[in-house]
């Protein structure tokens, strides 16, 4: 058998093994043998296109770049993702998917190189002959296009992530007409392209391309962002599939398809979660108007000492814990599942309310309290538990704030207004953990805090609830 056809036959494996990774990570109990099969189809891929490379026309120079590369990258990945934290892994990701989109412009970029811009070279008289010439051009020009958006677009939502620049949405005036005027400017300069490919004119698309990712994402607030997440995963798969028709190679195609078509399922998953509009996200905002500031007077709140909150657990007899991104900051989730256990002991009955988008990505409380062994069949999602509230005695809201904000059901001019919440103030008593009366993710004001029927109880949540289980345990003693 040729390396040629064995290296087909490999791709053909590690396109099933990227299959089987998506089927494995769409379960908690499967996840980590999804994660297995993903990267055993990631190194089937990448042994087999070395092989292709040296078997084709590789230098002996090329090669040695070619494995430097792949070993500093592999370096830098793993230095990276074992350090990091939890909470930064939606800003690392984001920054991962700048990295494909720039990949895509370079691939489209070297293409015109060799082919355009090279009229009378081999490769173009090849691919003339066979009349290809007008689809590379237009591979080109389409595959730097999406590459370009995807990089600008996720450096912004890196930028937001990781708090370093706001994440209000950005409101330019006439911004639909911009994302409109720039998709129309593409589609004329690609026709343009296609019959006369010229420098000047891939360099104004990828100008155009980069300032439409940067305003796309740029106009998106802050509680829209995980669409925006997935949205730009989705987005790369894409810019790696058009880099897959340039560089012939069928497997990025077939994994870039995988990637785009799993990634806007997910962003339309996460949408109607939400309650918003995919196709208004996906344009950048497209009909979102900013609201009005909000001055109005709240009025007073409450606070509760960790004491106080003992009494109340230790006297109630349903007890429901939503968790949010500020659970995930304190890395209070071990101090939590000890507390759950504590009082299950005791015949309290504890369950878990998980809001689609609590955290900064999705699954992210899943995550934790799998983590600290939070039993599954007491973890319920939003939907399955948000009639529970009335009759429950006691909700624990720890780190969570936008997930759990009335104003998303009351209030038609808030800028969450539509997205379904965990209705926390329907319980007979509700305990905020927090460090300050600051707003959550989406800079929303949380009318909850100031409800008769809420105390705050503010500190890191992990000093907090290791205070609540020394309370309980003394008063258990006594
Ligand atoms: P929020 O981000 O709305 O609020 C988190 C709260 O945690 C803050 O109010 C903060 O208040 C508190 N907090 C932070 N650190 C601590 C700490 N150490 N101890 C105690 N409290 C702490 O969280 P939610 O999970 O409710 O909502 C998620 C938000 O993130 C949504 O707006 C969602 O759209 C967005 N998002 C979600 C993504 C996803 O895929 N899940 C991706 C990107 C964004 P204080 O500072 O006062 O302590």
């Amino acid at each position: 058998m040729s390396v040629e056809t064995a290296a087909q036959a490999a791709y053909l494996v590690a396109a099933l093994l990227f299959i089987l990774a998506l089927a494995g990570l769409s379960r908690h109990e499967t996840a980590r043998a999804g994660n297995a099969f993903g990267i055993a189809g990631m190194t089937v891929a990448l042994v087999a296109t070395v092989a292709l490379a040296v078997t084709r026309d590789m230098s002996s120079t090329g090669l040695i770049l070619l494995v430097v590369a792949t070993l500093i990258g592999a370096a830098v990945g793993l230095y990276r993702a074992s350090r990091v934290e939890m909470t930064g892994m939606p800003e690392l990701i984001a920054l991962l998917h700048s990295f494909v989109g720039l990949a895509a412009v370079l691939v489209g970029w070297n293409g015109y190189l060799h082919v355009e811009a090279d009229l009378s070279g081999s490769e173009a008289a090849l691919l003339d002959g066979q009349g290809m010439l007008g689809i590379h051009s237009a591979e080109v020009v389409i595959g730097v296009f999406i590459g370009a958006v995807t990089f600008t677009g996720s450096i912004v939502a890196f930028l937001k992530l990781s708090a370093r620049i706001r994440s209000n949405p950005l409101m330019l005036p006439g911004k639909n007409l911009i994302n409109v005027g720039v998709l129309v400017a593409f589609v004329l300069l690609t026709a343009w392209f296609v019959i006369s490919p010229r420098l000047w004119l891939l360099g104004v698309v990828t100008g155009l391309a980069l300032l439409l990712g940067w305003h796309l994402v740029a106009s998106i607030g802050g509680g829209d962002m995980p669409v925006v997440v997935s949205m730009l995963n989705s987005y790369s798969g894409w810019a790696a599939a058009a880099a897959g028709f340039l560089l012939e190679n069928d497997l990025l195609i077939v994994v870039g398809a995988l990637v785009g078509s799993s990634g806007a399922y997910l962003s339309y998953i996460m949408c109607k979660a939400m309650n918003r509009s995919f196709l208004s996200v996906i344009a950048g905002g497209f009909g979102i108007e900013a609201g009005p500031a909000d001055d109005r007077d709240y009025g007073e709140h409450r606070e509760i000492t960790a004491e106080g909150v003992a009494d109340l657990l230790t006297t109630a007899s349903s007890v429901i814990i939503t968790p949010g991104y500020g659970m995930a900051v304190a890395q209070a989730q071990h101090g939590v599942a000890e507390l759950t256990r504590v009082l299950r002991d005791r015949g309290v009955e504890v369950r878990f309310g998980i809001h689609p988008v609590a955290g900064r990505l999705p699954g992210h409380m899943n995550v934790l309290l799998a983590e600290a062994r939070v039993p599954y069949d007491i973890v319920c999602e939003m939907d399955e538990i948000n009639d529970d509230f009335p009759g429950t005695s006691v909700v624990l809201v720890i780190g969570a704030n936008d997930t759990v904000n009335p104003a998303a059901t009351e209030d038609p001019a808030s800028p969450i207004a539509g997205m379904p919440v965990l209705k926390v103030w329907e319980a007979d008593d509700v305990i905020v953990f927090k460090r300050s009366m600051a707003s959550g993710y989406a800079g929303v004001q949380n009318p909850l805090f100031f409800r008769e029927n809420c105390a705050m109880l503010f500190g890191d949540a992990k000093e907090r609830v290791d205070d609540i289980l020394r309370a309980v345990t003394t008063s258990a003693r006594v």
